[in-house]
């Protein structure tokens, strides 16, 4: 049974508008949202598993510490009791969806949560994905729908190959089949997924996560700043001299372990805000209410100056956490020291001001 948001609604109503508790599940992105959210006047909860507590009680981030014996336990209907007890909105992170699980946040999640919580389903998933980037035509890579019709160099992508594990790069057909069986006999794949093999254009470009921010209370999309990853073991092996790479014989993975501020060239940034509002545009028709709040776009620049969308995050995504004092660009929107984490708090304090929480709640 999927969740009504008059539920929702209804629980919203019975709380206590003047102390309300900022919460969310104690990974992720939750040291700056909590943070941000007791610099805007909030309280804030962490649930977190046993053990893991340690640097929000050191950052002393969060008034109520809900611990649980696994982070998925934050489902269990004695914890949603607990933070309805407390007045809470969650805030949704990659973690939080992670553990918590899509099906349960669409179904049985009942507290009430910050954004659209119906539009996580569609970052998850590829071709939902897809479509909201095609939707207002957003430059992404080329997609290949069979292997023969390789033309240069792509990338190959698996399903639930979660940090790029297996990914790999090949220029051509047989270098795909090659490599394909290779993997098929060392048993990383089965057959099964070569069908699900995602083929797309190999972008030789630079990276750059452009974090959003869309407020539906004032209709504008915000430019609040921008990351690059820091991938294992992708970049620890680029100090390896090329032949010596040769030699080891060497199968890249792209596991996210941290990120780099950056900043774009400023000419590249009319297509950066052209991107968002496309997106926030194609969400808005495709998964009302649309995108509300934080999200991200993932892509590679290449030498021709294009802006190549590869991936998106609907929600807070873990590049924030380069700018938790702020960011350039947050700084040339608001001043010193806005964070995401921040940015959030501040438009629900305003929608509590305006009478608004329905607008930005799911
Ligand atoms: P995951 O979601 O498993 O982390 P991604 O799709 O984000 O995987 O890809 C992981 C990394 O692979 C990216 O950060 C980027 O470095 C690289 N990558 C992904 N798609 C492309 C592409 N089309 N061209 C070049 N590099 C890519």
């Amino acid at each position: 049974m999927s969740l009504e948001k008059k539920e929702i609604m209804n629980l919203l109503d019975k709380y206590d508008k003047d102390e309300i508790t900022i919460a969310t599940l104690g990974s992720h992105t939750s040291l700056h949202i909590l943070n941000g959210a007791k610099e805007e006047g909030f309280k804030t909860a962490v649930v977190c598993e046993k053990g893991r507590e340690i640097p929000y009680k050191r950052f002393n981030v969060a008034d109520e510490y809900i611990l649980v014996d696994k982070f998925s336990d934050i489902v269990n209907t004695d914890i949603q009791k607990r933070l309805q007890e407390l007045n809470s909105i969650i805030i949704p992170h990659g973690s939080f969806v992670a553990y918590a699980g899509l099906d349960e946040i669409e179904n049985d999640f009942t507290v009430p949560m910050y954004g659209n919580r119906n539009i996580l389903r569609w970052e998850a998933e590829r071709d939902l994905e897809r479509k909201l980037l095609v939707e207002e035509n957003i430059r992404i890579p080329k997609k290949y729908d069979k292997p023969e019709n390789i033309d240069r160099s792509v990338m190959v992508k698996f399903p639930g190959a979660r940090g790029g594990r297996g990914y790999f790069v090949a220029s051509s057909y047989d270098e795909f089949d090659h490599k394909i069986n290779d993997m098929k006999s060392r048993g990383w794949i089965e057959d099964e997924d070569i069908e699900k093999a995602h083929i797309e254009e190999y972008v030789a470009g630079c990276n750059y996560c452009i974090h959003y921010f869309y407020s539906p209370l004032n209709d504008e999309v915000e430019l609040m700043g921008m990351d690059s990853r820091y991938e294992s073991s992708i970049d620890g092996v680029v100090r390896i001299p090329a032949k010596d790479q040769l030699d080891i014989n060497f199968e890249p993975s792209y596991l996210i372990t941290g990120n780099h501020p950056v900043v774009m060239r400023e000419s590249l940034l009319t297509q950066v805000f052209e991107i968002g509002d496309r997106l926030v545009r194609s969400a808005n028709k495709l998964v009302a209410p649309g995108l509300n709040g934080p999200f991200c776009m993932q892509t590679l620049v290449n030498d021709e100056l294009e802006v190549i969308v590869f991936e998106i995050s609907a929600r807070i995504d873990g590049g924030t956490n380069s700018f938790m004092d702020g960011s350039p660009y947050s700084y040339l929107r608001y001043g010193s020291g806005m964070s995401m984490g921040r940015r959030i708090a501040l438009e629900i304090k305003a929608a509590i001001e305006k009478g608004e929480l329905n607008k930005i709640i799911t």
